[in-house]
């Protein structure tokens, strides 16, 4: 017997739509890229999608900037971090999150994971007495959200101020409110892998006047901040436009143009990652060795990737188990490593960060754990190719 072979790539995103591509090229044909160059009483493009995307989120005030782990820095300065601050964290998170507390001065201080990938709210709340950390970067790695009411009770209860991460939730909801409006700030990447595509960017939304503020004066604003797409009364900068350094890092026309094409079909998108996430979690649920993450009732999700694990497998399993996906096409990544590799890495490899915790809880779940990316190129007839391939290729491990 052959076995199928998966022939596409998991890296291949859609085209940009027409719109954007036509958008893009007036930008380049006008010559007003920068952010601030403008005719007239026009609006730039990075104005106006500040305008929409602050409207999509229901939130007063959005940045947008040059990366997602850019808005995560910002975040963290425009909250007020001093240096050598603690900051909590998810320890199952991407290279930037801890990248961007570095950025800003502050010092990880890791959290365990539960089964389902969202933050261990025991633990969260041992490490915030002991910590005494102001500051929580939640990151809803992976597209998993937490309990976010009881996250905001806790973060209430020790005065800690919660920014989200919400790289992977872009378009999702916890309790019928949407992902990024349980924080004093949200920080969204548009990187090509996430929900918009503009190969690097990213936003940052609030309702905190001061908060978005300092952010646009931090972006690179020089003193051009009424030129935001959203911007607070003019007295509230008085004070913050001398008090706070230019760090330039806001979004030009040319990546706006093309995200403002995008944001009025993100949502049809989200369903449309549903439908591929949902095939395979189902070809995958025929198998009782494959463990697939528990998604709660009030969780509204984007599967923009899944994750599962195969708890019986020993490390020699997980390299075959890798190897011989591979092999027929299925490219999974997984976190367990000791050495990082490609997009992964285990919080033990952010050794810069000085942190020397230890996750025992983390290490256990993230061993086992295989992730894969759905790009919405691949039907839903792919998922069910890949789900089967899967499928064959742990019975055969485990047989
Ligand atoms: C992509 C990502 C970010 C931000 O990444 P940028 O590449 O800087 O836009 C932050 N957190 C997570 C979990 C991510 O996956």
């Amino acid at each position: 017997m052959t076995k199928t072979v998966f022939s596409k790539p998991f890296t291949q995103q859609e085209a940009i739509p027409d719109a954007g591509i036509e958008h893009a090229v007036a930008v380049l044909r006008s010559g007003r890229l920068h952010r601030y160059n403008t005719l007239g009483d026009e609006t730039s493009e990075t104005a106006l999608l500040e305008q929409e995307f602050a409207a999509y989120m229901g939130q007063s005030y959005c940045l947008a900037c040059t990366s997602g782990g850019y808005s995560l820095h910002i975040a963290l300065k425009a909250a007020g971090i001093q240096p050598g601050e603690a900051v909590l964290s998810n320890a199952f998170t991407l290279a930037p999150v801890p990248g961007a507390i570095d950025n800003a001065g502050g010092k990880p201080v890791l959290v365990e994971i539960d089964h389902n990938y969202c933050i261990d709210l025991a633990h969260l709340e041992t490490m915030m007495q002991q910590s005494k950390a102001r500051f929580f970067m939640i990151s809803h790695m992976r597209g998993h959200i937490a309990d976010m009411t009881a996250v905001v009770a806790l973060c209430e209860k020790y005065g800690v101020t919660l920014i989200e991460d919400c790289a992977h939730t872009m378009g999702a909801h916890w309790d019928g409110k949407r992902s990024g409006s349980f924080g004093k700030i949200a920080c969204f990447s548009t990187q090509t892998y996430k929900h918009l595509n503009s190969g690097e960017g990213g936003f940052l939304t609030t309702n905190d006047d001061d908060i978005i503020a300092r952010a646009i004066i931090y972006s690179g604003s020089y003193m051009l901040f009424e030129r935001h797409g959203t911007v607070p009364e003019a007295d509230v900068f008085t004070d913050i436009k001398l008090d706070t350094p230019n760090y330039s890092g806001r979004m030009d026309n040319l990546r706006a143009a093309i995200l403002r094409a995008q944001l009025p079909g993100l949502d049809l998108n989200c369903a449309r990652w549903n439908d591929r996430y949902r095939a395979l979690q189902q070809r995958l649920a025929q198998n009782s060795r494959i463990l697939l993450p528990q998604r709660p009732e009030p969780e509204s999700y984007v599967g923009s990737s899944l994750q599962f694990r195969v708890a019986d497998f020993d490390e020699q399993q997980v390299s075959a188990f890798i190897d011989g996906c591979a092999t027929r096409g299925i490219e999974l990544k997984w976190f367990g490593g000791v050495e990082p590799h490609g997009f992964t890495s285990r919080y033990d490899s952010w050794r810069y960060t000085g942190n020397t915790q230890q996750l025992p809880r983390t290490l256990e779940i993230l061993a086992t754990t295989f992730d894969l990316r759905i790009p919405l190129t691949f039907s839903i007839n792919d998922m069910e190719t890949i789900g089967g391939i899967i499928d064959e290729e742990v019975s055969e491990i485990l047989s």
